[in-house]
Parts: C-alpha cells; sequence; structure tokens
C-alpha cells in the first residue's frame, strides 16, 4: 500500500526530492535510538552485547534486507561503509580469478567505487589494470580478460539503468565475476540477486532505504560460493569464533566471514527500525508507482522549463528512481529551489538531480515542485548572489 507519509517525520513546507541520497527520518528511529543509548548502553552496559542482542544484529538486519534485493536469508551480511564492501567484493572476486588481469567497469560509475578499484589494483601490484568504457559499451566490452565486471546497477548522476540480467549472463558466459552495486537500485525497485545469479552485490542503507547518515552498507554473496570466498579484510568479527580469541584467522562459515570490525549497534539499530516501514509493500507497485512520478515530472518540467535538458533516459524502463536534468546554472538553481522549499540535489559539472520515493511523494508533491522550478527559472531566481557559492556538500 503506497503512499505512506505517516510513516516518516517530514519537516512542514519541504518536498523532499532527495531521498535517493539521504532518506528522511522513519518515525519509529527516534524511539528505537534512545532506547539502545539508555536502556541498552545506560543501563546494561556491556552486558548489552548479549542481553540486548546486538552481536546477532549484524546478521538480523541482513535477512531483513534480503528479501529487499531478491536475496536469500543468511546470504547478507551488514557493516562498515559502501566504500569498504566494495574493496572486499572486488578482492574476492580477483581471488577467484587470478590468472585474469582486467576489472571491467564503466566511466558512469560513482567515483568511490572506481578509487576503491585503483587503489586495491595499487595495493596487489602486478598488471592489473581498470577498463572504463562508456556504459552503453559494457556489454561488448566483456571477453575472456576480463577477472570482474563491478557495475553500478542505477547511474547515480543520470539514472542510466544497467540490464542486471544481461549483463551478469555475458560476464558469466565470458567466465568474469559479477560485481554488482545496488546503492541506487535498493528500496527502489525489486531486485533479484538470486535469480540473476551475480556472485556479489554491495550497497548502502542510507539512501532509499533510510536508515540515516553513516548508516551500514550490506554485501551479498552467493550462497554456493560463500565457502570459498576469502576475505580480503580478515576482522575479527568474521572469525568463526571471535572470542577463542585464536591467533589464526578462521573465517566464518556463513556470510559472517564478510564482517570486519565491531558493528555500530547505534546506526545498526536506527536501520532495524527504519526497516519496519518496509513491512507489506509490494515492490512492484512500488516501482510502478516511481515510473509514473518521474514520467509526470518530466513531463510538467519539459512543459514549464524549457531551459532544462533532460539528461536522464526518456523511457522509465531503462532509469532508476531519479531524474536529473542539465543547466548551466544547476547549482544556483538547486540553491534558489531549496529556499523555495523543494529539495534536490547538483552533481557536477551541470546536474540537477532529483529522486522520487513513492513512500512519501505523490502527484501534488511533483506538480508543486515542477511549478517551482519553473519560478526559479523564469525568473532567474539562480542569479541572486548568495547562490553562487558552493558548499562543501552539493
Ligand atoms: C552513495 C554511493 C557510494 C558512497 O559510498 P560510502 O562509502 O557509503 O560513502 C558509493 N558508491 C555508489 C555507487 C554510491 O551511489
Amino acid at each position: 500500500m503506497l503512499p505512506r507519509k505517516d510513516k516518516f517525520d517530514l519537516p512542514a513546507g519541504v518536498i523532499y526530492l532527495d531521498g535517493n541520497s539521504l532518506g528522511p527520518l522513519p518515525k519509529g528511529a527516534l524511539a528505537r535510538a534512545e532506547t539502545v543509548i539508555t536502556e541498552q548502553w545506560g543501563q546494561q552496559l556491556i552486558r548489552a552485547w548479549n542481553s540486548a542482542g546486538w552481536m546477532d544484529l549484524p546478521v538480523k538486519v541482513g535477512d531483513r534486507l534480503a528479501p529487499l534485493i531478491g536475496a536469500p536469508k543468511g546470504s547478507v551480511a551488514t557493516g562498515d561503509t559502501l566504500s569498504i564492501k566494495v574493496y572486499q567484493a572486488l578482492a574476492a572476486a580477483l581471488k577467484m580469478r587470478p590468472e585474469r588481469k582486467v576489472i571491467l567497469s564503466d566511466s558512469g560509475n560513482f567515483p568511490s567505487d572506481l578509487y576503491m578499484a585503483q587503489g586495491l589494483i595499487e595495493t596487489i601490484g602486478g598488471d592489473l589494470s581498470l577498463k572504463t568504457p562508456a556504459p552503453e559499451a559494457v556489454l561488448d566490452a566483456i571477453d575472456e580478460t576480463v577477472a570482474v565486471v563491478m557495475l553500478t546497477h542505477v547511474d547515480y548522476r543520470t539514472g542510466r539503468l544497467h540490464d542486471m540480467h544481461a549483463i551478469t549472463k555475458a560476464a558469466h558466459r565470458a567466465g568474469a565475476v559479477m560485481v554488482w552495486d545496488l546503492a541506487h537500485s535498493a528500496g527502489a525497485m525489486a531486485l533479484d540477486l538470486a535469480g540473476c545469479g551475480a556472485e556479489f552485490a554491495v550497497g548502502c542503507t542510507y539512501k532509499y532505504l533510510n536508515g540515516g547518515p553513516g548508516a551500514p552498507a550490506f554485501i551479498y554473496a552467493r550462497p554456493d560460493l560463500i565457502q570459498a570466498v576469502e576475505p580480503a579484510l580478515a576482522g575479527w568479527m568474521g572469525h568463526d569464533a571471535p572470542f577463542a580469541m585464536d591467533p589464526d584467522y578462521r573465517p566464518a562459515r556463513d556470510a559472517e566471514r564478510l564482517r570486519v570490525g565491531t558493528p555500530p549497534i547505534v546506526q545498526l539499530s536506527i536501520l532495524d527500525a527504519a526497516l519496519d516501514v518496509w513491512e507489506g509493500v509490494d515492490l512492484q507497485a512500488l516501482r510502478a508507482a516511481s515510473m509514473r512520478l518521474s514520467d509526470l515530472f518530466i513531463a510538467e518540467v519539459e512543459r514549464r522549463c524549457p531551459a532544462l535538458i533532460l539528461a536522464s533516459p526518456r523511457d522509465a524502463n531503462q532509469r532508476g528512481s531519479q531524474v536529473s536534468f542539465a543547466f548551466e546554472h544547476g547549482y544556483a538553481a538547486v540553491q534558489a529551489l531549496i529556499d523555495l522549499g523543494v529539495i534536490g540535489d547538483f552533481r557536477a559539472p551541470n546536474i540537477m538531480r532529483f529522486g522520487f520515493t513513492p513512500l512519501f511523494l505523490d502527484d501534488d508533491d511533483i506538480r508543486q515542485a515542477a511549478a517551482l522550478i519553473e519560478r526559479v527559472t523564469r525568473d532567474e531566481l539562480w542569479r541572486d548572489a548568495k547562490y553562487q557559492t558552493r558548499s562543501r556538500v552539493t
């Protein structure tokens, strides 16, 4: 059942089109954080690792994330940040194809994913290389030299969607390992990880999953492979028996081997509470609503704002849950828009980016937002000097 505005604490007078970057505050999150801090940490102290179930929380939350990404229970570990999980998945994938020397990604991938690959190549040494063809050219670039295909499902800038099944199939046909980054897809659409057969997937939980700033990331390994996965970051929480204090590393038998160190219990508990929002949500209906809202947004903005050029695929089937427009004065225009109560964001060099989260947006929000974007562009509100200086976060 959609929408679920009542499940979130959204500030009055704001149309929030940035849930793709930082999801809003779910109503149960504050109470949960308070319980964890005052009752568990405050009163139970270190006993809470057992008495409040802190030690089991990473797996419990992984099992709640699993159905949202089409993964079986026990196959998803949580913790750390997405960048770390990209590193872990990539390192493990490379170990599965030691004779091959190419990591294939695309030029639209999120910089941190590419940086992690570059850093890993530096660390491993040898003649490994990273190839980044244009997103449209990836399928043709998959050949027998490729060890790992590492792609982000939805392009963070344009919203362009890769075909997970077709690319995974091509990777496997060429003998490569597939790693998917689901940062902009988890919580935005139904996913079928098990069905597509990819070896690894990673993602963050502070975007469409509303886990809050700095919420822990997740990593999936295909269950039939987990015993063969060699964790590159062999931390004690991924050990088969952390409290045996064994001087030698022996990985846990299941996805827990992809844990590294002490889990961030406060954040993880907030994420656990945030996942309550998803109880009973039909992901097919969510996707249908997101496509309808974003189509409406494109139609309204194009009708009202001729200066903005669509930078996302026009066909909703080819898009994630976001729409981007190119505009020379995009940064200033987004700042002016935020002052009018419509929160989107800006990505260099000239992209105004808007995310659609049908859990708390409806047609009225979209029409109002488009009317305010028209005001900013038609009246050139972006010209104001106060909108010209860039903040650290855009
Ligand atoms: C948001 C995002 C990240 C951010 O990584 P963090 O380690 O959580 O800061 C990385 N990769 C992709 C594809 C993203 O969309």
